[in-house]
C-alpha cells in the first residue's frame, strides 16, 4: 500500500513538474518574460531528470526533459530546419564535468585525451542564418528545435551580420549558426528608456535580445542594436545548379570551422579558444568567470565542445541536445527568496530608506539577507508587498537588487509596505519634497541619525570654521556621549576634552579657544551653519540681507520667504519646516543666547534701484537660469512674481511664451527681452 502511495506520489510530482515547466517555457520562449530565475527551472529540471532516470517507465516522449524548450510563433511564418537545432545539456561542478569526460570516454571506448573546443555560453538566442552562393537569405529561430521563426528581416537589421559573404571559397548553400544578443550597455539603455517611460523594462539582456528579434515591424528591431556571434555550422550542401559542393571547404575540427566561417565576415566571439584536453577546462571556466563581469555581453557559463568532428559524429545526438557539448553554467546570480519585512533606516541627510529584511539566501557566491528598496516610487514600481516571493540578483561586487516579484505566489497574507508618518529615530515630521522621490527626516541638528553630519556641517571651515574641531573629533565627542547638538559644544571644558583618547592639553585648549572665537560670527553664516537643507552660503546671505534678522526669519511664512533672491517653493518649505521642530527651535534658542553677531543694515536705495518694481519672468531663458534671473532683481529690490497683473511692471519674456504674454499686451505691461533684462541688470 505504502509502494503505491510512493509510486503515486513520484507520478503526481513527474505531472506537477511537466505542468510548472510547461508554464515557465510559455513565460520565457513566447511571452519573452520569465517569472522565475533560471535557477528555479532548472531546479526543476534536474528534478524531473533524476526521477525519470530512477523510473524509466514514466519517461513520456513528450516529457519536458525530451524536447527543446521553444515554439514557434504563428504571427511569424514558419521555417522547418534542415538540420535540427539543439540544446545544451549541462554540468555546474568540476565532478560533473568529469562525469561527462567519463561518459564520453566510455562511450568512445577510448582512453585517449581529446581537443576540446571553450566558448562563453552567450546569453541571447540562437539562429541560423541561410547563405546561399554567399547571400543572405533567410534566417530563423531555433523555435521547438525542428521549426522556427522566419526572422528575416530583422536579422537584415543586425550590422555585424554581413549580407554577403566575404571572398569567394564557400559551399552554395551554408547555413551559419550562432546567437544574437543584446551588449550590456544596450540593455541597461533600453531598460532605462523603458522605466522613464514609465514601461516595465526587461528582465535580462536575454530576454531583451528574443523580444527585440520577434518583433513583426523590423524597424523596432534596428533600433535595439542587437549583435551576433557565430558559434557552428549547420547544413552545408549543394544547390541544383550543377555546381556542386566542395567538401574539401570544411574542416575537421570544431575550433577551425569557426575560423572558416570567420574568414567569410561572420563574427566570432573573441574568447573562444582551442584546449588541448579535458584537462584545462577548469582553468578556462575559471578565467572567463573572472572576466564575466567586464565583458561586454551576458554570458551565463562556459561551453566545451569536442573539437574533432568525426569524434562528435560517433558520440551524436540525445533528444534535445548533443552528446558531444555541455554547458557548465557559473552559479546563479538570480535566486527566489521571501520579503519578511522592511524596516526604516535614517541616512546622514535625514533621507528614509526601505531596506528589505529577507529570508537569507545564497546567491552570487554570498548569504543576502538585506536589500535596499531605496524609495517609494521603486516600491511602486515593483508592485512589492511584505511575505511576497521575489527575485534577488547579485552579480559581480555589485550591491543585491530585488529584480521582480513572483505574483503568482503572492501568499493571503501579504501586506502592503506603509511608510512611517514620523521619523523612527526622532519622532520628527517627515517630508517629501516635490519632484523628489526621497521621504526625509526634517529632525536636522536633534535626529540622533543625523546628529554627527550636523555638527560637523555646523563647525565646517564655511560655517563657524571652529578651530581644532575636525570630523574625527566630532565623531569621537558624539560617540562618547560629550555633545549631542551643536550647542553642547559650547559646554565643553578643557578638563572634559583632554581625558579623551588622543587628546592632550594641547588639543583641548585649542579647541576651547576655537570654540570660544566661533562664538562671534555673521547672521549669514549662522544660518548657513544650521545645515536647513538646500539653504547654502548664498541663500543664508540673501536671507540675511533680506530679513535683517534671525527672529524674522525664524517666523517668516513660506509666502515672505519666497520674495527673498534665490528662494523658491521648496526651499522656502524646508525653511518653514526646520523651525516647525520643537527639536530644532530648541538648540536654535540655546544657540541664540550663546552666539552673536552684528546688525546688518538695510541696503539703500541707491543699491535697489529696482525697489517696488513687480517683475514676472515667463518662456525659456537662454542665458541664465529661471533663478538666477529671480534672484539678480531681487538683489536689486524688484518683486518677483508669478502672475501678470495690473500691479505688473515688467514681463520679461523669453523663448517660446504663452498666455502671460497675451495677458501684458492686453494690460498695456512693459514687455522686456532677455537682454533688455541683462542690461537693466547692469
Ligand atoms: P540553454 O540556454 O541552457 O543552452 C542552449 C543554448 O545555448 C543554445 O540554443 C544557444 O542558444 C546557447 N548558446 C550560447 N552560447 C553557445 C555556444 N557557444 N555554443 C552553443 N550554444 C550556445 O538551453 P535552452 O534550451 O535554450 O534553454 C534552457 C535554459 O533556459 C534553462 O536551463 C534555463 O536556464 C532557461 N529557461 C529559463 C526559464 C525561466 O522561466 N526562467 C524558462 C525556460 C528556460
Amino acid at each position: 500500500m505504502s509502494e503505491l502511495n510512493s509510486s503515486q506520489n513520484i507520478i503526481n510530482r513527474i505531472a506537477e513538474i511537466c505542468q510548472l515547466i510547461h508554464h515557465y517555457n510559455h513565460q520565457y520562449y513566447v511571452l519573452d518574460e520569465p517569472s522565475v530565475p533560471d535557477v528555479e527551472y532548472d531546479r526543476l529540471m534536474r528534478e524531473l531528470i533524476t526521477l525519470e532516470t530512477d523510473n524509466p517507465h514514466l519517461k513520456t516522449l513528450d516529457s519536458p526533459s525530451q524536447k527543446v524548450g521553444g515554439v514557434a510563433l504563428k504571427s511569424f511564418s514558419q521555417v522547418t530546419h534542415q538540420l535540427p537545432m539543439l540544446s545544451l545539456d549541462n554540468v555546474f561542478s568540476a565532478q560533473e564535468w568529469q562525469a561527462f569526460v567519463k561518459r564520453l570516454k566510455d562511450r568512445l571506448k577510448s582512453t585517449l585525451d581529446f581537443a576540446i573546443c571553450a566558448e562563453p555560453k552567450l546569453d541571447g538566442l540562437a539562429v541560423s542564418l541561410r547563405y546561399e552562393n554567399g547571400v543572405f537569405v533567410q534566417a530563423a529561430t531555433r523555435g521547438d528545435g525542428t521549426v522556427g521563426e522566419n526572422i528575416t528581416e530583422n536579422i537584415r537589421t543586425i550590422k555585424s551580420i554581413p549580407l554577403r559573404l566575404y571572398g569567394t571559397n564557400f559551399p552554395d548553400i551554408l547555413e551559419v549558426r550562432g546567437e544574437v544578443f543584446m551588449p550590456k550597455a544596450s540593455f541597461d539603455a533600453l531598460n532605462k528608456q523603458a522605466i522613464k517611460k514609465g514601461e516595465k523594462g526587461f528582465a535580462n539582456p536575454r530576454n531583451a535580445a528574443a523580444g527585440s528579434l520577434r518583433q513583426l515591424d523590423s524597424k523596432i528591431t534596428a533600433k535595439r542594436n542587437l549583435s551576433f556571434y557565430a558559434y557552428g555550422i549547420g547544413f552545408v550542401g549543394a544547390l541544383d545548379d550543377g555546381n556542386g559542393i566542395d567538401e574539401s571547404w570544411l574542416a575537421n575540427s570544431h575550433y577551425q570551422r569557426l575560423c572558416q566561417i570567420k574568414t567569410l565576415g561572420l563574427p566570432m566571439c573573441p574568447e573562444v579558444k582551442l584546449l588541448e584536453n579535458a584537462t584545462h577546462v577548469e582553468d578556462f571556466y575559471q578565467d572567463i568567470l573572472q572576466q564575466r563581469e567586464a565583458l561586454s555581453y551576458e554570458i551565463d557559463g562556459t561551453v566545451f565542445k569536442v573539437d574533432d568532428i568525426d569524434l562528435q559524429q560517433k558520440l551524436g545526438f540525445v533528444a534535445r541536445a548533443p552528446r558531444w557539448a555541455t554547458a557548465y553554467k557559473f552559479p546563479a546570480q538570480e535566486e527566489l527568496t521571501v520579503l519578511e519585512a522592511v524596516d526604516f533606516q535614517v541616512g546622514r541627510t535625514g533621507a528614509i530608506t526601505p531596506v528589505a529584511r529577507l529570508k537569507p539566501i545564497f546567491v552570487g557566491g554570498v548569504t543576502v539577507s538585506n536589500a535596499t528598496l531605496h524609495n517609494q516610487d521603486e516600491i511602486d514600481r515593483l508592485g512589492i508587498q511584505i511575505n511576497d516571493t521575489v527575485i534577488i540578483r547579485r552579480a559581480g561586487d555589485v550591491i543585491p537588487q530585488i529584480v521582480s516579484v513572483v505574483l503568482e505566489r503572492r501568499p493571503d497574507n501579504a501586506q502592503v509596505i506603509s511608510f512611517p508618518s514620523e521619523c523612527p529615530v526622532c519622532q520628527s515630521d517627515v517630508l517629501k519634497a516635490e519632484g523628489e522621490a526621497v521621504l526625509r527626516c526634517t529632525g536636522g541638528l536633534y535626529c540622533q541619525a543625523q546628529r554627527k553630519e550636523a555638527i560637523k556641517h555646523f563647525a565646517s571651515r564655511k560655517a563657524l570654521d571652529v578651530d581644532g574641531l575636525g570630523d574625527k573629533l566630532v565623531e569621537q565627542l558624539v560617540d562618547e556621549g560629550l555633545i549631542k547638538t551643536p550647542a553642547d559644544l559650547f559646554k565643553l571644558n578643557v578638563l572634559d576634552v583632554s581625558t579623551m583618547e588622543r587628546m592632550g592639553q594641547k588639543s583641548a585648549d585649542n579647541l576651547i579657544k576655537g570654540l570660544e572665537a566661533a562664538r562671534n560670527t555673521t547672521l549669514a553664516k549662522f544660518i548657513y551653519a544650521l545645515g536647513i537643507r538646500e539653504v547654502g552660503e548664498t541663500t543664508a546671505s540673501n536671507l540675511a540681507q533680506y530679513f535683517l534678522n534671525f527672529s524674522a526669519i525664524k517666523t517668516a511664512n513660506e509666502e515672505q520667504l519666497q520674495q527673498v533672491p534665490d528662494v523658491g517653493v521648496i526651499v522656502a518649505k524646508n525653511i518653514v519646516n526646520f523651525f516647525a521642530q520643537e527639536h530644532n527651535i530648541e538648540v536654535v534658542e540655546e544657540l541664540e543666547s550663546i552666539m552673536s553677531w552684528p546688525d546688518i543694515e538695510r541696503k539703500s536705495d541707491d543699491e535697489l534701484p529696482l525697489k517696488d518694481q513687480t517683475f514676472v519672468l515667463t518662456g525659456t531663458l537662454s542665458k541664465m537660469a529661471r533663478n538666477e534671473a529671480k534672484a539678480a532683481l531681487q538683489a536689486l529690490g524688484a518683486k518677483v512674481s508669478g502672475s501678470v497683473s495690473a500691479k505688473t511692471n515688467y514681463l520679461v519674456a523669453g523663448e517660446k511664451v504663452g498666455s502671460k504674454l497675451v495677458k501684458a499686451q492686453e494690460l498695456g505691461v512693459k514687455v522686456l527681452t532677455e537682454d533688455e533684462m541683462i542690461e537693466l541688470l547692469g
